[in-house]
């Protein structure tokens, strides 16, 4: 058994790092089964297919030889909310139970961040409605106080909103190096976070 398998193996056992992570935790052998699967193919190369139900634990089974490993790691989840159930929770909660020096990022596509550009000229074509005018107030307010401009952050925003398409950018329309907001630009900071990290959490 190589030592990374050894090690995955310490964690998901009954007393290991995990329990401290999960509370009830208990050693299930299918979770602890995929744990060593993924551990043998990070450390031997290759690739790997994994089908397990509902319950299982798979999270953690792949999250814990990744995070293990010390390898620079990519993780794609299917949907946005995966997405942010995974950085916003299990991985938090597992770096710290296995007491790793682990820098993470959450990485979106440019669509999912508020474009600092565009926002300023909305405040000019947001419309007469009433709910837009409503709606672009509250972004403002909240664009003052956001660190990321990730606008899953904002409770109560509609994503059908015909306002998003206003105050985010596309490829096609986004100024790059000669904004007046490229300092402070929410996709930029996100992407060179990614850049830094050991650990980036993106979707596909
Ligand atoms: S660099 Fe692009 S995405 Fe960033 S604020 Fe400017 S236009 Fe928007």
């Amino acid at each position: 058994m190589g030592e990374l398998e050894a090690r995955v193996r310490e964690a998901f056992a009954q007393q290991g790092a995990l329990s401290r992570a999960a509370d009830q935790f208990r050693e299930r052998s299918g979770q602890t089964e995929m744990a060593l699967a993924v551990a043998r193919v990070i450390d031997e190369g290759g690739q790997l297919v994994v089908e397990a139900g509902t319950g299982v634990g798979k999270t953690f089974s792949y999250l814990v030889p990744a995070l293990l490993s010390g390898e620079r790691v990519l993780l794609s989840t299917a949907t946005k909310t995966l997405q942010d159930q995974l950085f916003g929770r299990d991985l938090p909660r597992l770096v710290e139970a296995l007491g790793l020096p682990v820098r993470t990022a959450l990485l979106k596509g440019r669509a999912s961040y508020l474009c600092l550009h565009r926002l300023d000229l909305a405040r000019h074509d947001a419309g007469p409605e009433r709910a837009s005018a409503r709606t672009l107030a509250k972004i403002e307010q909240w664009s003052k106080a956001t660190r990321t401009g990730d606008l899953a952050e904002l409770p109560g925003l509609d994503e059908r909103s015909p306002l998003i398409p206003l105050v985010t950018s596309t490829r096609d329309n986004c100024l790059g190096a000669q904004c007046p907001q490229f300092r402070p630009c929410h996709v930029n900071a996100a992407r060179r976070e990614a850049l830094g990290a050991d650990v980036v959490v993106i979707n596909h």
